[in-house]
Parts: C-alpha cells; sequence; structure tokens
C-alpha cells in the first residue's frame, strides 16, 4: 500500500521517524513515543521548538498582517532591522527569506561593491570560498561547493570564484588578486562537520581582507545566532565581519526568514529595483525575527550554549578511545567523528534514533550534535550516555561478530 511519504520527493532520505508534536528540546512522534532533539532543524530550532515568546509573536502578528510586499512599509519592517543591526553592531539589515539567497545576496553585493567602490573592471569580480563549504543550494552556490553530490550534473556552473584551503591563511594571500571583491566563510563549517580552524586564523582572515581591500563575508547561518555560546561565531576571536550573512534561527524555527547585514558602505550600493524578494521582511516573519534578536539581546542563551557547551565538550571528549577517533565542540554545536570500523554516522544517527535521541549524520563517519540552547543540563547527560551507550552497542557487535569468526 502506498504510504503517504510515498509523494514526497526523493532528494532527502530521512531517519524512520514521523514527528507530529514538539516543545522545547522535545519532538513527539504519531505513535506519542519521544525524543530529545540533538539537530534543531540544523540549528534553525536554537530556541527550541514552540518558544512561548516567539509563539506569542507570530500569533499576534497572525492576526494583524501578515504580507504587504515591499511596495508599502510595514510597521513590523523597520524596528526589526533596527534591533538586529544594533545586535550585530552595524548600519542596515537587507531581509529575505532562506539561507541561500541571503548568501545570493551577499555575493550580489560583493560584486557590486567591488564594481562601484573598489572599481574592479565590470565582469571581472571573483570571489574566495574555503575548500569543504556549505553556503546551500542554488546554482550558483554549488557552483563554488567541492562536494560532487551537492554539485553534480548541475552544471554550467557559474564562473568568478576560487577555493583554497579552510585554515589555510598563506592559500588565501595567494589567491586574493587586484579583481578580488570578497571572502566568503563559515566561520566554523557546519556542515563539514563542524570544522573549527586554527586559532587565530579568523583574526587572520580579517587582517588580510583589511589589508588587501577584499569584504569578509562571514556566513553565520548556522553557527551563528547563540550557537557557540556567543551571538556570532565571529565573537570568539574578537572579528567583526565587513557582512554578516543570517538565517535559521532568525526564524526562530516559525518562519524562513534571512538577512544580510552590513554598514552602509557597503549595502548602500543596492539601489530601487536591483535586487528583492516577494516575501523578504513580511511582517509575520520581521514580528518573529524582532523577538529572535529580543531573546538574543538577553545574552541567556549565548551564556547556556557556553556552559551547558562546556559539559557537553568534556563528556565527549571523554570518549575519544572509546569508539569516537575526534570530537570538535564549539558551545552547544559538536562535530564527533565515530571509529569508521564501528558504523557509519548514518548507522550511529539509527541506533541513537532506537535510544530516542535525534541526530543528523554529515558525512562518512561525522555526526553532527546541535541540540536546542533551552536543553537543561540534565538532558545534556541523557545525550550524552546515548552516545556513550551506542558506541558500547556497536564495538560489542563489532567484537562479537569477529569472535563468532
Ligand atoms: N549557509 C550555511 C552555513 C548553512 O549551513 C546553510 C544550510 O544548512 C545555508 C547557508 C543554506 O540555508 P538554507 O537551507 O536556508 O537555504
Amino acid at each position: 500500500m502506498a504510504m503517504a511519504q510515498d509523494w514526497v520527493a526523493s532528494n532527502y532520505s530521512p531517519l524512520p521517524v514521523v514527528l507530529a508534536h514538539a516543545e522545547g528540546a522535545w519532538v513527539t512522534d504519531v505513535e506519542g513515543r519521544r525524543y530529545l532533539d540533538a539537530l534543531a532543524g540544523y540549528s534553525a530550532l536554537n530556541f527550541g521548538h514552540l518558544h512561548p515568546a516567539l509563539v506569542a509573536a507570530a500569533r499576534t502578528q497572525l492576526e494583524r498582517l501578515t504580507l504587504t510586499s515591499r511596495a508599502f512599509h510595514s510597521d513590523r519592517l523597520g524596528p526589526f532591522c533596527r534591533d538586529l543591526a544594533t545586535l550585530a553592531g552595524k548600519d542596515l539589515v537587507l531581509p529575505m527569506n532562506t539561507g541561500a539567497e541571503a548568501v545570493e545576496t551577499a555575493i550580489k553585493v560583493s560584486r557590486r561593491w567591488g564594481y562601484e567602490v573598489k572599481g574592479v573592471p565590470d565582469g571581472r569580480a571573483r570571489i574566495v570560498a574555503m575548500h569543504g563549504n556549505f553556503h546551500g543550494r542554488t546554482t550558483t552556490i554549488i557552483s563554488f561547493s567541492d562536494d560532487p553530490v551537492a554539485r553534480e550534473h548541475y552544471g554550467p556552473y557559474t564562473p568568478g570564484f576560487d577555493l583554497v584551503p579552510f585554515g589555510d591563511l598563506e592559500a588565501l594571500e595567494a589567491a586574493v588578486t587586484d579583481e578580488t571583491v570578497a571572502v566568503l566563510i563559515e566561520p566554523i563549517q557546519g556542515e563539514g562537520g563542524v570544522v573549527v580552524p586554527p586559532d587565530g586564523w579568523l583574526r587572520g582572515v580579517r587582517d588580510l581582507t583589511r589589508r588587501r581591500g577584499v569584504l569578509l563575508v562571514a556566513d553565520e547561518i548556522q553557527s551563528g545566532l547563540g550557537r557557540t555560546g556567543t551571538t556570532f561565531a565571529c565573537d570568539l576571536e574578537g572579528v567583526v565581519p565587513d557582512v554578516y550573512v543570517l538565517g535559521k534561527a532568525l526564524g526562530g524555527g516559525i518562519v524562513p526568514l534571512s538577512a544580510v547585514v552590513a554598514d552602509r558602505d557597503v549595502l548602500g550600493v543596492f539601489t530601487p529595483g536591483s535586487h528583492g524578494s516577494t516575501f523578504g521582511g513580511n511582517p509575520l516573519a520581521a514580528a518573529v525575527g524582532q523577538a529572535v534578536v529580543a531573546l538574543l539581546a538577553t545574552g541567556e542563551f549565548q551564556e547556556r550554549a557556553r556552559r551547558l557547551g562546556l559539559l557537553l565538550g568534556s563528556g565527549l571528549r571523554a570518549l575519544v578511545g572509546h569508539g569516537l577517533v575526534a570530537v570538535r565542540c564549539r558551545g552547544l554545536w559538536a562535530g564527533i567523528d565515530i571509529d569508521p570500523s564501528l558504523m557509519t554516522g548514518r548507522e550511529a544517527c539509527h541506533r541513537l534514533l532506537e535510544r530516542g535521541v535525534l541526530a543528523k549524520d554529515t558525512h562518512g563517519s561525522t555526526v553532527r550534535l546541535a541540540p536546542p540552547l533551552v536543553i537543561r543540563e540534565a538532558e545534556v547527560e541523557l545525550l550524552l550516555d546515548a552516545v556513550a551507550g551506542v558506541l558500547d552497542d556497536a564495538r560489542r557487535d563489532r567484537d562479537q561478530g569477529h569472535h563468532g569468526g
């Protein structure tokens, strides 16, 4: 018999669980079984499911005004942009919907800035990005991905991008030319497996881009908004990029909301009609976004991520040599590399599911853990117990397999 899921195109391969309800750090499936959510919508649910302040903001707005288009002002867009710009310490906000749209916007603003401010000859602008990047799924963005799964058979590809190894300042220095307009980074590579660059790299990139007259564009779509224990992952090194690219948690897990945040000398290159979006900055999204910014402005979530992140990190590091080969953790964001002789990351996620934890592999034997920042200490312990249990089970299975010949 056909199941409802059979009508869904197969560009994903979900774990075998059908979710129906959620609250805070917990989700419930159609059979009433509860799971701890250790993926949090790829960090789109930093404030947990159905955060009361965010639901209240959405509900109030839902009954007042949901969409104006940008042909008219709304009484919600200005206050949202003011508060987000203030949080980021910048002049202007350009709202979009998805993360990929915000990255596209950052590419467009960088190129325009290159032609109109820096003086690069028209059509020649180049942007340096990093090996192992993930910035979204549009045709232009996958053109500078080096992941064959994301890229294959989508050509012809958009030109104008150069790739250098993540964390390698010398290679970056060599790749920047007079035609380079921007360096596009994830301060920590999320989809790559929570890959943390060497200490000082980000500061080095900031110095280099300033010295060479190139914009530093930080894609903080997954790393930002409290996840790493600071408002932005760039804050971990005291770095302020020229352009922040935000998304995911900005919409509170309720609406798609992304934004490019920068000073007037950069974002000011957009003129009426030169860029836009029907839904970008709609009043419903702006109301939720403003409530998200209010949560972040208290600093409470950053502090939680810092404090509980220490617990998560030390608990995971204790498992290195007991089924894990490496752990990378910043705040409540961890990439764990499982001993590939034990199981794949995908298999680990199946086993975690059986133990009541939802997580997602990135690739190979790496699993990303990114629970909502509302998670409590006892729930972090529960997550650690589940990971330890899964590793123990896999070790036992492997050893029994060996004994059995
Ligand atoms: N940039 C980064 C760093 C991401 O992690 C993602 C999504 O995972 C994106 C961009 C794309 O965001 P979206 O899926 O909302 O287009």
